[in-house]
């Protein structure tokens, strides 16, 4: 299913995830422009969008504090993501800041993935196309059943 990202207004930082209805309804409403398209495909009227940046800037306390009711912890983030580097599939012991704090990056589900020493020491504070690294899972909000040790 096609995703889109959501970028403050700073274009910087990763608020969240949409859908393309979702994102389409965005730009109808004004609230945000497309930011990235995807080459070669338009969605009606427009350039069907990767990303989207918004319009007025949000002040994310509050989506922090709202984007999920269990708590982005180390030890549940790996939970999430099985143990597995987001980055090389190994063994993960860190969580990485997809977008780095010092770029803004929120410590937020949608921001954060478990990452090994290596791959998060390589990374350092890159997003990870500045890195040259892709990620091989999508981060989510997950629910209590995600957590269960497996
Ligand atoms: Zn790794």
């Amino acid at each position: 299913m096609d995703r889109v990202i959501v970028l403050n207004a700073d274009a910087h930082q990763v608020l969240h995830q949409v859908s393309l209805r979702h994102a389409v309804a965005m730009l109808y409403r004004d609230v945000a422009r497309v930011h990235q398209s995807v080459p070669g495909r338009t969605f009606g009227p427009y350039p069907q969008p990767h990303s989207l940046v918004l319009v007025s800037y949000v002040y994310t306390r509050w989506l922090y504090e709202h984007s999920g009711r269990l708590p982005c912890s180390l030890a549940n983030v790996l939970r999430r993501d099985g143990h597995a580097c987001a980055y090389c599939g190994r063994e993960a012991s860190t969580r990485d800041h997809i977008v780095p704090r010092s770029r803004g990056g929120p410590t937020s589900w949608l921001n954060l993935v478990a990452a090994c020493a290596a791959c998060n020491g390589y990374k350092r504070d890159r997003t990870p196309e500045q890195a040259g690294m892709r990620l091989r899972v999508q981060p989510f909000v997950p629910t209590a059943a995600d957590l269960r040790p497996r």
